[in-house]
């Protein structure tokens, strides 16, 4: 794969769900359990970021991607998502943290630049608020910008 973008998603999900009488974490595992039953290979996604700010890996890089169906970001970009719904609530400081400290790594493993990095909202032809109206855009890109200066 030539990787050329970095595409950043929510789950739209909550961080935990019941099963089996318990709350159980939403995380990498889970997200591939739910995209599976849909009847992809895999999950969509190549990196899960956690609430805490762990990140897990999701599909290999070696493989495109299912998370964009618009301007071939399937094939040129790297999919990370973070876990939770910021449509309703703000991103943990220790999960937007993470969510940096991957992208730089992405960045300089494929010598990329800041202006790769894309919310999926922003990709052209994307019609979704993802990651959600409360993902702080700015915060982001300035911290980014910051590491590269
Ligand atoms: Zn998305």
């Amino acid at each position: 794969m030539e990787w050329q973008k970095i595409v950043i998603h929510h789950a739209a999900s909550p961080t935990e769900v019941r099963r089996f009488g318990k709350q159980v974490p939403v995380n990498a595992a889970m997200i591939r359990e739910w995209h599976t039953t849909k009847g992809w290979s895999d999950i969509g996604y190549h990196f899960v970021i956690l609430p805490d700010g762990r990140c897990e890996a999701g599909r290999p890089l070696y493989r495109p991607g299912a998370h964009c169906n618009v301007g071939q970001r399937n094939f040129i970009g790297i999919g990370i998502c973070l876990v939770g719904n910021f449509s309703e609530t703000k991103v943990p400081d220790a999960q937007l943290a993470g969510l940096v400290k991957k992208v730089v790594q992405l960045l300089e493993a494929f010598k990329l630049g800041v202006g790769d990095v894309e919310l999926h909202r922003d990709v052209p032809g994307a019609a979704t608020e993802c990651p959600g109206k409360y993902f702080p855009e700015d915060i982001f890109k300035q911290e980014l910008e910051a590491r590269f200066s």
